[in-house]
């Protein structure tokens, strides 16, 4: 290539990136080699320009230093090259946390409308027993023990149901069961109320034999 006389300024350009990006496999930028093999690129004869020093002859052969020719462009690139990486690791991330997200919503979605029919079946056993229907209300709260047999307001419906028929000891059991499901699940999952609700009705229907503490944490 000639050096007699300036080049245009865009061919020259042109040429320097083309030499630039030729010139592969230099031992300095063996860190972008890591770099792209940490960030699983494994590509190989990746682009990897040889960065000369500073002060040395440009590699595109202008003649000129690199800090006067090419250095630059190399910098730009290196930092295009980063800030690639790091742009995709926060894509991946956000389409993580995105997933993450949507799985809770329809985790809560199917919560919320179990809970929800759970309370309007549950309701349902209530009004039958109050009307006197206590067959149907037993093949109800049968169902929806069957249906839910780890959901204590299910118990607590049998239980009612077991009242009604004048079965004070097996509505106990029931409420025994509710009481011991809320304790093995712990705070936060069910309402204090409740159960001292059922520890006050396992007294009282069934005081032979020994009830659960009424408070659920006796330190
Ligand atoms: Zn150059
Ligand atoms: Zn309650």
């Amino acid at each position: 290539m000639s050096r007699g006389r300036p080049e245009p300024r865009a061919r020259r350009s042109e040429r320097s990136r083309r030499s630039v990006r030729k010139i592969t496999g230099g031992s300095e930028f063996a860190y972008k080699a890591k770099r792209d093999a940490e960030a699983g690129k494994t590509e190989a004869g990746a682009t990897l320009m040889q960065k000369a020093g500073r002060n040395e002859a440009c590699p595109c052969g202008s003649g000129k230093k690199f800090k006067r020719c090419c250095l630059e462009q190399v910098e730009n690139q290196e930092r295009i090259e980063r800030l690639t990486v790091e742009r995709d690791r926060l894509l991946a991330e956000r389409e993580r946390l995105e997933m993450i997200r949507k799985d809770q919503e329809t985790r809560f979605a199917e919560a919320s409308s179990e809970f929800d029919e759970i309370d309007r079946r549950s309701g349902a056993v209530v009004e039958l027993i109050k009307a006197g229907r206590v067959d149907e209300a037993e093949t109800a709260a049968r169902e929806l023990v069957a249906e839910f047999p780890d959901d204590t307001m299910a118990m607590e419906r049998m239980g009612q149901v077991y009242q009604a028929k004048g079965q004070p000891r097996a509505a106990s059991d029931e409420y025994r069961r509710a009481v011991a499901r809320m304790d093995a699940l712990g705070d936060g999952h069910f309402c204090d109320c409740c159960r001292a609700r059922m520890v006050k009705a396992i007294r009282r229907l069934d005081p032979d034999r020994p009830a659960p503490a009424l408070g659920r944490d006796p330190q």
